[in-house]
């Protein structure tokens, strides 16, 4: 099935095959990360690290709210990535 790009504002697309393994489904943290740029005003010029920094900081942590990861799968995640900020 084809899809379209939002015409209005902000949008995320998504599709999702109807085989689609729940395990896949509960590990993606994809569609979190764009649904909280749709909830957060964007930046714009310089400012744009910003939004991204802003969605992956919080994707992960509004996944452990939802229950979908442990909170030392979390804290496992920014202790390995966040040292890549550095470089
Ligand atoms: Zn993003």
């Amino acid at each position: 099935m084809p899809t379209r790009a939002p015409e209005n504002g902000a949008g995320v697309a998504l599709t999702i095959g109807q085989h689609a393994p729940k395990r896949a489904l509960d590990a993606d943290w994809i569609l979190v990360h764009e649904l909280f740029h749709i909830g957060v005003p964007s930046f714009i010029g310089e400012g744009k690290w910003l939004d991204e920094g802003l969605a992956t900081y919080y994707e992960p942590i509004i996944r452990a709210r939802l229950g979908a990861l442990t909170e030392l799968e979390v804290w496992s995640e920014f202790a390995r990535n966040m040292p890549r900020a550095r470089k």
